[in-house]
């Protein structure tokens, strides 16, 4: 599993965030109810995949990259930089999967 524990449901690696440590150990560790989503709720990727799907993460979904990651785009990216964001994501669901496997 590697490092699996501090990648994200959506692919992100959480320990090259600034927000990690202290202030947000990731999804994993507090099942969805992450700082960034009010009211306590649980982030609606998080829900969709662990929740409903019952998947560990986005990359058993054939529909990642979906509307759900487009909805939850972080407004500090331009276009081009979710973009790269998107990809980046994908690659490193990708090798999780194949390091599982
Ligand atoms: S957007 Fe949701 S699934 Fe992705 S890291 Fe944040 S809490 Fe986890
Ligand atoms: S639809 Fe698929 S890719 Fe989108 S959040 Fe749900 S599990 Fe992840």
């Amino acid at each position: 599993m590697g490092e699996s524990n501090t990648i994200s449901v959506c692919g992100t690696q959480c320990s090259t965030c600034y927000c990690f440590g202290e202030l947000c150990q990731g999804c994993n560790a507090c099942e969805g109810k992450v700082f960034h989503v009010p009211d306590g709720k649980t982030c609606a990727i998080y829900e969709c995949t662990v929740h409903t799907k019952k998947f560990a993460n986005c990359g058993a979904c054939e529909a990642a990259p979906c509307e759900i990651w487009l909805r939850t785009r972080d407004p500090k990216f331009s276009d081009e930089e979710f973009e790269k964001n998107i990809r980046e994501r994908m690659a490193m669901l990708k090798k999780e999967a194949s390091a599982d496997a």
